[in-house]
């Protein structure tokens, strides 16, 4: 773990916070803000660590606009966004009421009240871990039960399979959950790096796959027959490691030959092509999310904002 490199993403991540609900308003195409938001990370000395995600209403996540996208923001809007330093990863997001709709104000609450409920509680732990070295004593399943208690007391569900995860270097989800329900597992927070990402709902409280979301993920590096896709591979490596990335980036360097490339690495098996999450009963979502950060010392909150 890099102490250093996890809080220099931590602090883009909070820059980018401020500056995203500043440009985020009813009527602004969802490409130009993904390009801004993406344009500032840069500009802060990070590199988006995946394809900002705008997802509207009932799209839970994944949805990043292509490179010919026309969709204006409308709705429930999550902007969910990762800011990559040298593959660590601080994970943040918001949603945000463009309708002035009294229910998605409601849905928005209840998620960022949900979170910070969650790392409140976290961080209430942090003052014995450093005083009684006894370790931490935070399961991942009193997170998620902190999580959806709140989320019920608004008179919403949480989203049961979408949850907060762990993240290694290049590695966005990297084998622990943190569930946003008490899913009775009673894993012990180790050292490490967590996202903590409750989601909201009136509906059913689930998600299924939906369309193919243009968010790709290196999977395979096995050689593809073109020497265009041999092209594109080396690329995606070498600029995004095993973290995602979306055609419209792919696009614009290397322009429509480079989203022949991407169908042909996807048919080779080099890639996963993420599918948009979609709630099953095409009820409203909000999220809320932050990025925390265990070592010997405590307890970071990466993420302020
Ligand atoms: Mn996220
Ligand atoms: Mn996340």
């Amino acid at each position: 773990m890099s102490t250093e490199k996890i809080l220099k993403a931590g602090k883009i991540a909070s820059q980018v916070k401020i500056y995203a609900r500043t440009i985020v308003k009813k009527g602004i195409p969802l490409l130009e803000i993904a390009e801004k938001i993406e344009a500032k990370i840069f500009e802060l000395g990070g590199k988006p660590a995946f394809p900002v995600n705008l997802s509207i209403n009932e799209v839970a996540a994944h949805y990043t606009p292509g490179h010919d996208d026309k969709t204006a923001a409308n709705g429930l809007l999550k902007v969910d966004f990762g800011i990559n330093v040298d593959g660590w990863v601080a994970d943040n997001a918001f949603s945000v009421d463009l309708d002035e709709n009294e229910e998605n104000k409601k849905l928005v609450k209840a998620s960022e009240n949900a979170l910070s409920e969650a790392v409140e509680f976290i961080k209430s732990k942090t003052a014995d871990y450093r005083i009684k070295r006894t370790g931490i004593s935070i399961t991942t399943n009193k997170i998620g039960s902190i999580i959806s208690k709140t989320i019920e007391a608004s008179g919403f569900s949480p989203i049961i399979n979408l949850s907060g995860h762990s993240m290694e270097q290049y590695s966005l989800h990297a084998g622990i959950t943190i569930p946003n329900i008490d899913d009775g597992k009673t894993i012990k927070l180790e050292e490490g790096l967590y996202a903590i990402e409750p989601f909201a709902t009136p509906g059913s409280g689930k998600v299924r796959d939906g369309k193919p979301s243009g968010i790709y993920e290196l999977t395979s590096e096995k050689s593809p027959r073109s020497s265009l896709a041999r092209e594109i591979l080396e690329f995606i490596k070498k600029e995004y490691n095993t973290l995602p990335f979306c055609s419209r980036w792919i696009f614009k360097k290397f322009e429509a030959r480079g989203l022949f490339a991407l169908k042909e690495l996807e048919a080779n098996g080099n890639l996963h092509h993420f599918s948009q999450l979609v709630e099953v009963s095409d009820s409203k979502v909000s999220q809320a999310e932050q990025t925390i950060f265990i070592d010997k010392e405590g307890i970071v909150i990466v993420t302020t904002e």
